[in-house]
């Protein structure tokens, strides 16, 4: 248990919705881990640092268009007050522009002291900020959200079921789709039979040489036909 030994891995989340954090990270696997103080999530508002009387966080984009901005005093305030600048966790900003979200950056952000993510809302937010706070952009696919704070969950979710005791077997992460170059085999459970559908007879043998070379095989069938863009291609990337 050394995750009880070390200082907890900790996540930091800027946003102007900080109800929705833990959110479904406070139930289940990353619930229970919480509750052991194997991990710590604070959600801060940004609003806190937002400008006069009525707390303004966004304007009108320079150069004109549609919806507002995120402004780059009000975001750089917040992430002063969340992070010393000797703070050793990565600065992230959630954003559809960011490099892709994958198993390989995960397990580095897991295996680090935790994370800074900041939420956008609106067009998303003045690009000095970006720069003169050396945040990362991270995208959690090719489509968009209304704001960072689900790809934060998403983010942060990922980071904490790889935690040192977090998972209740610790080797049922490592067969697992990604993990690999392969897709992960199907899996079947009791009842034997169902709706007219078996399990596979190989599977209920007890021929384990002969189980794994059929699971292999199944991997291999569904990653050729499901994404061929993972074979050949380097896992921890
Ligand atoms: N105008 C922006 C989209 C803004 S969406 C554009 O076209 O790129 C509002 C906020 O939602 C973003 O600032 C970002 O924080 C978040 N967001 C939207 N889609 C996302 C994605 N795929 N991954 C991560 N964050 C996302």
């Amino acid at each position: 248990m050394t995750s009880t030994m070390s200082s907890p891995w900790r996540a930091t989340i800027l946003t102007l919705y900080p109800e929705m954090f833990p959110g479904p990270l406070g139930l289940s696997l990353s619930g229970d881990a919480l509750a052991r103080g194997a991990w710590t999530i604070e959600a801060r508002n940004i609003r806190d640092h937002g400008i006069g009387r009525h707390r303004a966080v966004d304007d009108t984009p320079a150069g004109g268009g549609a919806g507002m901005v995120l402004r780059c005093d009000v975001l750089a305030a917040a992430i002063d007050a969340a992070a010393a600048p000797d703070d050793p966790r990565p600065r992230l900003l959630m954003s559809p522009r960011g490099r892709p979200l994958t198993q390989g950056r995960v397990r580095a952000l897991a295996e680090g002291p935790g994370l800074v993510a900041v939420c956008g809302r609106f067009e998303g937010v003045d690009e000095r900020v970006i720069e003169g706070r050396g945040l990362e952009e991270v995208s959690i696919g090719d489509y968009v959200l209304s704001g960072g704070e689900l790809a934060a969950l998403v983010t942060i979710d990922a980071c904490v079921r790889l935690l040192p005791g977090v998972m209740g077997k610790a080797a049922s992460g490592v067969e697992e789709s990604f993990e690999g170059p392969l897709l992960e085999y199907p899996h079947y459970t009791r009842p034997r039979d169902w709706e007219g559908r078996s399990i596979p007879e190989v599977l209920l043998g007890g021929n384990h040489a002969a189980i794994a070379r059929w699971r292999s095989a199944a991997a291999e069938r569904l990653t050729r036909e499901r994404r061929p863009d993972l074979l050949g291609q380097d896992p921890a990337k």
